[in-house]
């Protein structure tokens, strides 16, 4: 595995397979998607598996594999756990792939490879400590130090959309019942889809987070106020986040990551909320957008480890 021109990373995602190959300075060599066989696992193992070979074939060299998915490996078991794509769950993926590539293969969260993507040349490029956090249907996380994601021995290390929203108003309890089992989950606040549900209960109107954002940018009064709530509720998760990792950076993506108002006003709501004098976390929007999903799948061959 030495001496690998081509790095190439895969995004396994529930409607869509999307693969990338980097040079070794990151840029783009060539890239390829295909629907995903929902309901499938063979299949999904096998369209994996072409997408690589299609690049290969196309650049004509072979490449280091890393593979995003809407899930985890389970330290325990081996096997995937906490897919939203389900037929995945209880099987060896990582090992499915090795077998069929004929080579080792590096399996990530997709919010880990978001974080991964934006540390490596990205929003967080050079920081210690990056939290990436993808805001759009859902409220994913993940932590990446020193270039490498941090996964931790139960494999949840950054999943903060599932804990509870902090300092939470009279209002705001219990909270939206989330699917994780809880009630008032930061992702069912700090999501594209909680401030429409938020919108939606204040206004009666059905419009879709990034039309919410939109017509509050346009002057549109229930738009605003509930866009204001979200970020209020956003600041205090993100301040439970700096008390607890302290991170070098915040790195924001997805749906709800659009939008200069947000980069302004997080970090004056957040400074009440963290247990400091002063606040010098950077705040950032996503550098490569929706290709830092498939980027960080890429760079889960580092650098460094070009080589090994
Ligand atoms: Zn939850």
């Amino acid at each position: 595995m030495s001496d690998h021109p081509l790095r190439i990373g895969v995004d396994l995602g529930g409607t869509k397979i999307e693969a990338i190959a980097l040079d070794p300075g990151g840029a783009e060599r060539a890239r390829r998607r295909v629907a995903t066989p929902r309901g499938d696992y063979a299949a999904t193992v096998e369209a994996v598996a072409q997408l690589v070979e299609e690049l290969e074939a196309a650049i004509g060299a072979r490449g280091t594999v890393g593979v995003g998915i809407p899930g985890a490996l389970s330290p325990a078991t081996g096997l995937v756990k906490n897919a939203n794509s389900t037929w995945l769950i209880g099987h060896a993926l990582d090992r499915d792939l090795e077998s069929r590539l004929g080579r080792a293969v590096r399996l990530a969260n997709d919010a880990n490879c978001f974080a991964l993507s934006e540390a490596t040349d990205g929003a967080g490029r050079g920081a210690r400590v990056v939290f990436g956090v993808i805001a759009g249907t859902g409220t994913g996380g993940g932590i990446a130090v020193d270039g490498r994601v941090l996964v931790g021995p139960n494999a949840v290390a950054g999943e903060w959309g599932h804990n509870p929203l902090p300092w939470p108003r009279d209002e705001e309890r219990p909270g939206p019942v989330c699917y994780c089992g809880h009630s008032g989950c930061i992702e069912t606040f700090c999501s594209g889809t909680g401030l429409a549900l938020d919108h939606r209960t204040v206004t009666g109107r059905d419009w879709r987070g990034e039309q919410i954002v939109a017509a509050a940018a346009e002057g549109d009064e229930g738009a605003a106020e509930a866009v204001a709530r979200y970020v209020d509720r956003l600041a205090r998760g993100l301040a439970a986040v700096i008390n607890l990792l302290d991170p070098d950076i915040i790195v924001l993506g997805g749906g709800m990551s659009n939008g200069d108002r947000l980069y302004a006003e997080l970090p004056l709501i957040w400074q009440p909320w963290v247990f400091s004098d002063r606040v010098d976390t950077k705040l950032a929007k996503a550098v490569h957008g929706d290709s830092s999903g498939v980027r960080g799948a890429a760079w889960l061959w580092p650098r460094d480890a070009a080589g090994g």
